[in-house]
């Protein structure tokens, strides 16, 4: 399957259309943003890592029951996925408090939560995506309370397994953001991407952070940790 035209290019992938109208072609780039586009850089290697490391974790999650956009793995940044209409919502799973939830609520970062938590932002740059509920989800008529449903309940299995898999290579899945999209039938989706870029990940035994939060507070390693969790996936 082949690129066509380019349809979207979002802060760190490219959409491509290609001869099958219920599929498309992401291609990954290096680029990084954090604060909303406010930090820009590059992150060298980052594409291939995240599209390796998505397209792994997917697969797997098709297998435990959660239906995923992913289709085909076409090359180290490509890969082909179902076209589908992306439901306005980040939709973001904390196990541990760290980065907004931990400024908003007061609690220090690292703090294990006793529960997970769910929370909804509506996605709009314009806004900086700001944190909705499910009554403003449906009054702005973002999602039905139909999809909102199944949405929650794929999001608590999303995290279940990967607290399981993360943790199987000494990791701490401290908290993520994940996106659905619907197909043209109807059809709910986990889309977007799962990587370093959307999940807090730390090494269970040092706190070592190994994902995007070295780029958002210039820690420095940054490429070594999409490294690290690309040689603890695939060996
Ligand atoms: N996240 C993301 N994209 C966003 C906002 C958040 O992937 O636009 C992820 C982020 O990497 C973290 C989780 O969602 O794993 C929770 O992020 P938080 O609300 O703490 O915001 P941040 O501190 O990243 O601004």
């Amino acid at each position: 399957m082949e690129k066509l035209e380019q349809m979207y290019e979002g802060k760190a992938k490219k959409v491509f259309s290609c001869s099958d109208p219920n599929l498309c072609i992401v291609s990954y780039k290096d680029d990084a943003t954090a604060f909303n586009g406010k930090k820009k850089g590059t992150i060298v290697g980052k594409g291939i890592v995240n599209n390796k490391m998505s397209n792994y974790l997917m697969s797997l999650l098709e297998k435990e029951g959660v239906p995923t956009h992913f289709v085909e793995e076409l090359s180290e940044r490509d890969t082909l996925v179902k076209r589908v209409k992306i439901v306005p919502l980040e939709v973001i799973v904390r196990n541990v408090a760290a980065g907004s939830f931990s400024k908003r609520f007061g609690v220090a970062e690292g703090t294990k939560l006793l529960a997970p938590t769910l929370e909804f932002c509506y996605k709009c740059d314009e806004l900086d995506d700001p944190m909705c509920n499910e009554y403003h989800i449906i009054a702005c008529g973002w999602a039905t309370r139909e999809d909102l449903d199944r949405i929650t309940d794929l999001t608590f299995r999303v995290n279940a397994f990967l607290l399981k898999f993360f943790s199987s290579i000494n990791v701490d899945l401290i908290d993520f953001k994940i996106e659905f999209g619907k197909t043209a039938d109807g059809t709910i989706l986990l889309a977007d991407e799962i990587s370093p870029d959307t999940c807090r990940l730390w090494d269970a035994t040092t706190h070592e952070k190994l994902d995007k939060d070295r780029f958002r507070r210039d820690l420095g390693n940054v490429e070594g940790a999409y490294l690290e969790m690309m040689k603890r996936i695939f060996g």
